[in-house]
């Protein structure tokens, strides 16, 4: 019998959103807060949350709707963009994406749900489609080897500049740019150039250094203006100054130009944007680095190279990770970690699907369209000044750039105004005949031209030497798998080697691997999102402009802060944007002596390194017994260096997992002797809802989109990483690239090569907010508290739990000490992590706070049937580690030195270890019916450093060996 009335409200009920996104059921929270001795979930979360910084009104957010009635307000707002047609060019390209890789990447979790390869043994696609990246690279630009993706063309030519700045043998403090550069490029340089003392002298490369002296060089190739320069008298004069040179360069242009490192230049950077990723309002997109061996070392971002596993069967992990902030902190060769692995994927898979013969077809193709329009301009009397070119024709005409910039709009295209007198237009993979008949048509009067007899009449203008001689792309990779059902196949081997949130938890302490709803993802493929050069007139992406005002006013709301910046890629680019603006705070006061900037002992890596990007002198801070910040040492170091603090870097939550009582006591220490306090907003996902960075003492902070607010991690980025201010520093916020729109009445510089950084994936953290509402966003952290307490209370007995709050409780995440462990039974945190692999888990956080500890961190979007499940394998392994205790099984062979068990070690017909094959792979009941098999044993990361291969061997190589 039906008692309760049926209303529509009770009948939808069960179609909110926020039931979907948390895991937990009703009666799977009241079950877990009774296994922690409570009934009500509120009075469990004051336990938890210091009331001292507790808000006491809820959030401003309207009521969360449901997934299609998001879905067609989002729709609404996208109609409002216009996508005309781009020939803005400026380093942002008209592509289409294979729908091959459209569906089966991008639009696919087992591609985008997945967490940077740290765990090589779960990562070996994505890790080979990252060395197929690395080696369409390296062949290119014809430079040794590689990186994994960059996270624009600009940051990568800044840290380009930098990379100079430390293998230099030079004295010099001048680096030189190349006019023709990408301003954009140009601008961020700037940024990046200023705080290090580094002199940026702009010239013409053609005319030489004359007398300067310079420790580098950037040019851009082919340039801005579309010109084709030979630059190697340039690049001889800076090596004979003994400085290195960078050269920008096109990525498709280079299927016909000679590569940058047979012209002699030592770095070369990029986009890789027009190899099938969306311009998408300006990102994201992957940039690349390519640079010579002998300065692999001093690399920036990800490198994957080749080793071997335990089996001695090659198997790919990240290589040189001793560069990175994590290990070296401030003396990282950069601050990157989040980067642009799912765009680097996409481009490389794009190379995959086309093979050297289809990229060249596209790069002639664009080339000839190019040159036919270039002689019909001709024949209509328009100058052009640039005399050879690939893509790209600068036309002089006369002060009338606005004017025809105009005509064009009405046409239905968007040319780029480079000065009165001056408008370039640049041709694409997507343009098309009609399209260099609407050029012409800017100019023609009546009479048509002849599309067809002009082509026939079309002469090379690419300069003879600088032509290019060999043949990239031989390796098998790229001329393989050219038919749909092979690629198809080949991205689904692929995808089906690693383990991605679409197959169980990744319970990763700091990284917030939550949901990335469907309905999240679906409005980023959308073309009028997708399709949006960044450079346009403010009219045609209202749209999106409501989207991002929209988006800063809630996240203002949610952080309590007044002013945000969407322009940074990653909570890296965030955290130097906020420190910049701290530094431009204290220097408008007169107080630029202010660089001391303290870090708590236990702060993300990318802290230290993006202090030191601002120059800022980084004094550590002490942690007491608890994890706590010691706000002994804090009051000393203050005191210290009272007359020159410029601000403290604090991570709330702590990257302990704790809510410390004392942080409005570090806050006010840090006020008293004139600093400001930053807080790393990267565990913003235990706060949503019940307490607010802006309101408790922070000054500045940056949030992880793609930690708290659903943007998927992509395999290693992309990210966006926002940057929160008071208003007291507001006008110090990223100002907008010129001629972009998005960022209005901000004076700070820019950090980001597009005004709104990565545009296209802020709808899913728009739909995040809508869908869930107040009380959702709400539940969502408190969900993500309590599940967090359950595993820690599931565990503990079991586990030392390292760190707890006054109360007991932890707060979004805890640390699982395995060092008594260790000494009791020799097995390591690794090993831990690796027999997780054997259970078919991802592992948690390694060595990060603590050293010899897990940090695990569930989020609200674990189900409590999942969150058993994973403890239950926990449970299971500290069984078998009480057995190498007990010595039953050797320390030298047991399932836990030896995981993760691949099926091939299973096969062989030898099996001489204490333990049995079915407790190598089966060591739960439940396995035998859902197992994963790693395809790779346990990879070996000193052979690899020592070995390191960064690329594929092409064809040749094969031959000589
Ligand atoms: C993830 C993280 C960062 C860095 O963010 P990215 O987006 O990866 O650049 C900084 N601090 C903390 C505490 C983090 O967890």
């Amino acid at each position: 019998m039906l008692k309760a009335k049926n209303t529509l409200a009770a009948l939808e009920d069960h179609a909110e959103f926020s039931r979907r996104h948390i895991g937990p059921a009703a009666p799977d929270t009241s079950a877990m807060l009774a296994a922690l001795g409570h009934s009500s979930l509120d009075a469990f979360i004051s336990e938890v949350v210091p009331a001292h910084i507790r808000e006491a009104e809820s959030l401003s957010i309207a009521d969360g709707i449901r997934e299609h009635e998001a879905l067609a307000e989002i729709r609404a707002l996208a109609e409002q963009n216009k996508p005309l047609k781009s020939f803005i060019g400026q380093g942002y390209f008209g592509t289409r994406t294979p729908n091959v890789i459209l569906r089966n990447i991008l639009e696919n979790p087992a591609w985008y749900t997945a967490y940077t390869p740290y765990q090589p043994e779960i990562s070996q696609g994505r890790l080979e489609a990252l060395f197929n990246f690395q080696t369409m690279v390296s062949e290119l630009t014809g430079m040794d080897l590689a990186n994994a993706s960059m996270l624009d063309e600009a940051t990568a030519a800044a840290e380009a500049m930098t990379l100079c700045q430390r293998m230099s043998k030079s004295k010099s403090n001048v680096f030189f740019v190349d006019t023709d550069c990408l301003p954009q490029t140009i601008e961020v340089l700037r940024t990046r150039a200023e705080p290090l003392g580094i002199e940026l002298v702009m010239g013409d490369a053609s005319e030489g250094l004359g007398e300067l002296e310079v420790f580098g060089a950037l040019l851009q190739y082919p340039g801005t203006s579309g010109a084709v320069q030979d630059h190697r008298a340039l690049i001889d004069a800076v090596h004979g100054q003994r400085g290195l040179v960078v050269m920008a360069a096109d990525i498709l242009s280079l299927l016909m130009l000679t590569a940058p490192g047979a012209l002699g230049a030592d770095v070369a950077v990029g986009s890789t944007q027009r190899f099938g990723v969306p311009m998408g309002f300006g990102g994201p997109h992957a940039a690349y680095m390519a640079t010579r061996q002998a300065y692999k070392r001093s690399l920036p971002g990800r490198l994957v190279g080749q080793s071997i596993d335990s089996n001695g069967n090659s198997a790919f992990r990240l290589a040189l990770q001793t560069r990175e902030q994590h290990i070296r902190r401030e003396k990282a060769t950069s601050n990157i970690c989040t980067a642009q692995v799912l765009l680097a994927v996409m481009a490389s898979m794009y190379a995959v699907y086309h093979g050297p013969a289809g990229l060249k077809n596209i790069a002639n193709r664009v080339h000839h369209l190019t040159s036919v329009a270039a002689l019909g301009l001709g024949k209509l009397g328009v100058s052009i000044a640039n005399t050879a070119w690939f893509d790209t024709l600068t036309l002089a005409v006369d002060g009338k750039a606005q004017a025809l910039h105009q005509k064009a709009r009405e046409g239905g295209f968007n040319i780029r105004v480079v000065d009165d007198s001056h408008v370039g237009v640049t041709l694409d993979e997507t343009s098309t005949r009609e399209d260099v008949e609407a050029i012409w048509s800017l100019f023609a009067g009546e009479e048509a031209l002849d599309f067809d007899a002009l082509e026939s009449d079309v002469a090379p203008v690419l300069p003879g030497e600088l032509l290019r001689g060999d043949k990239p792309l031989t390796q098998e990779v790229f001329n393989r798998y050219h038919s749909e059902t092979e690629m198809l196949r080949y991205l689904r081997k692929l995808a089906d080697k690693d383990i991605a949130l679409d197959r169980s938890m990744i319970p990763l302490g700091s990284c917030t691997m939550k949901l990335n709803a469907t309905a999240e993802m679906i409005p980023v493929t959308w073309p009028e999102f997708a399709n949006v050069h960044p450079l346009v007139p403010a009219e045609q992406v209202t749209g999106y402009l409501q989207l991002v005002e929209s988006l800063e006013a809630m996240l203002c709301e949610i952080t309590g802060y007044d002013a945000i910046s969407l322009q940074p890629n990653a909570g890296s680019q965030g955290e130097y944007a906020g420190l910049l603006a701290i530094r431009a705070y204290h220097a408008s006061r007169g107080e630029e002596e202010r660089n001391i900037c303290l870090i708590p002992s236990s702060a993300h890596g990318t802290n230290p390194a993006s202090a030191q990007m601002c120059s800022m002198r980084v004094v550590v801070v002490k942690c007491d017994d608890n994890g706590n910040v010691c706000l002994e040492d804090l009051r000393a170091r203050a005191e210290e260096h009272s007359q020159r603090l410029a601000a403290i870097m604090v991570t709330y939550p702590s990257t302990h997992g704790v809510f410390e009582e004392g942080i409005n006591d570090i806050a006010e220490i840090v006020h008293t002797h004139g600093g400001q306090v930053y807080i790393d907003g990267a565990n913003l996902n235990a706060m949503v809802g019940l307490c607010k960075p802006g309101k408790f003492g922070g000054d500045v902070s940056h949030l992880n989109l793609h930690k708290t607010f659903c943007i998927p991690h992509g395999g290693g980025g992309p990210g966006v990483g926002p940057v929160a201010v008071r208003e007291h520093l507001a006008e110090f916020l990223p100002g907008s690239i010129a001629g972009g729109s998005g960022a209005a009445g901000r004076a700070g510089v820019p950090v980001s090569a597009a005004s709104v950084g990565s545009a296209s994936i802020l709808p899913i953290t728009w739909m995040y907010i809508r869908m869930m509402g107040r009380e959702g966003l709400r539940s969502a952290t408190e969900l993500a508290i309590l599940n967090a307490n359950y595993i820690a209370h599931r565990l503990e007995g079991r586990y030392p739990i390292l760190y707890r709050g006054n109360n007991g409780r932890v707060a979004h995440e805890c640390i699982v000490d395995l060092r008594p462990l260790k000494e009791s039974s020799g097995i390591s945190g690794e090993d831990v992590a690796k027999r997780l692999v054997d259970y078919g888990f991802h592992a948690p956080t390694m060595s990060f706070p603590v050293a010899g500890t897990l940090m695990i961190e569930p989020t609200e979007s674990e189900s409590l049937q999942e969150l058993d499940r994973f403890c239950d394998a926990m449970i299971q392994i500290r069984a078998e580690i009480a057995k190498v205790e007990a010595g039953e099984w050797p320390l030298e062979s047991n399932p836990l030195v030896n995981a993760p068990h691949t099926a091939e070690v299973l096969v062989e017909e030898s099996w001489s270890h204490a333990y049995s094959r079915a407790e190598a792979v089966y060591p739960l009941e439940r396995l035998r019916r859902e197992k994963y098999w790693p395809p790779v044993g346990r990879v070996d990361n000193v052979y690899g450093d020592k070995n390191l291969i960064c690329s594929c061997p092409s064809i040749e190589d094969y031959m000589e060996s």
